[in-house]
């Protein structure tokens, strides 16, 4: 079976009626992308940029960013790679961030509630993106999406990055804008949030999380923690036709994405981009490749 899959590599991912699915990987460091390149994956649906923040006490500096994401872009050599910014708070603390306690923290003080709070912060890692642009195809994207306010808040942040580096002449690439579409506001707004942005990325993690009211932590919960709940699949359906009414492209990077019982069906849905483990990349390519 392992041999029969290693003979898909260099293989297109595409269905049999020809449509192409862009089958990328999810990382979270930068020693993970030997194993995206190993199993030939198409580039980087999520680079979860989390660590360079914990396990630390001060901030990381932008040049220490730069160089990390300089070396994945680098190594990537071309293909996609698609950073989100800052998704700690919840699960994920870091003392120095010195976030109050709270009762709630998968709803609370977390993710692009912080870096629009802290802009300093923020630009420090759009600035060290947008440099390591320079080196490859770099796209970026924001997490726990609520509002058309908050997208247009970090366009203007952006801006201001564009604009403080080509004052400096400090060369950039051509960066593509998306969002994680991981709470039932920005499925629900997916429409007034598609002209905003390049892409979607649905987060089926915290999609299903907030969509069923369950902790995704909260292993007592696991036999009704659902991620096929038909109201999932529905919140994903209008996230893709949102998306597509408004030329943008809709992939997902949650765990579902891997989920190989419903390869089929996202693909009727019109999903574009499938984000998923390295490990997981040949045996989704062959479904895909199996798939109508
Ligand atoms: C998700 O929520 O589905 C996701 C991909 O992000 P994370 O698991 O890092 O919250
Ligand atoms: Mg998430």
């Amino acid at each position: 079976r392992k041999l029969l899959l290693q003979s898909l590599k260099g293989l297109p991912t595409v269905t049999k009626s020809g449509k192409h699915i862009h089958l990328y990987s999810n990382i979270g460091s930068e020693e993970d992308v030997d194993s995206v390149l190993e199993n030939d994956s198409e580039g980087i649906g999520l680079f979860r940029s989390e660590f360079l923040y914990l396990g630390r006490d001060t901030y990381p500096t932008e040049e220490e960013q730069f160089q990390v994401y300089k070396n994945v872009i680098s190594k990537m050599n071309g293909k996609k790679v698609i950073i989100r910014t800052l998704d700690i708070g919840a699960d994920k603390q870091a003392d120095y961030f010195q976030i109050p306690k709270e009762e709630n923290p998968a709803m609370g003080f977390r993710a692009i509630r912080i870096c629009l709070h802290r802009p300093e912060v923020f630009k420090t890692q759009l600035r060290a993106i947008y440099r390591a642009s320079a080196y490859g195809t770099a796209s970026v994207m924001f997490p726990m999406i609520i509002s058309v306010a908050e997208v247009k808040k970090i366009k203007e942040i952006v801006e201001e990055v564009k604009n403080e580096l080509r004052q400096a002449d400090i060369p950039f690439g051509d960066v593509e804008l998306g969002i994680m579409v991981e709470t039932p506001a920005a499925v629900m707004i997916a429409d007034m949030l598609a002209p905003e942005v390049d892409f979607f990325s649905i987060g089926t993690n915290d999609l299903t999380q907030y969509t069923l009211a369950i902790d995704r932590q909260n292993q007592s919960l696991d036999d009704i923690y659902d991620p096929h709940h038909e109201a999932v699949l529905r919140m994903i359906q209008r996230t893709i036709e949102c998306a597509h009414a408004h030329g943008a492209w809709c992939g997902i990077c949650g765990e579902l994405g891997a989920d190989m019982e419903l390869t089929r069906r996202f693909i009727q849905m019109g999903i574009d981009e499938l984000s998923v483990s390295p490990v997981f990349t040949l045996e989704l390519r062959k479904k895909i490749r199996e798939a109508e």
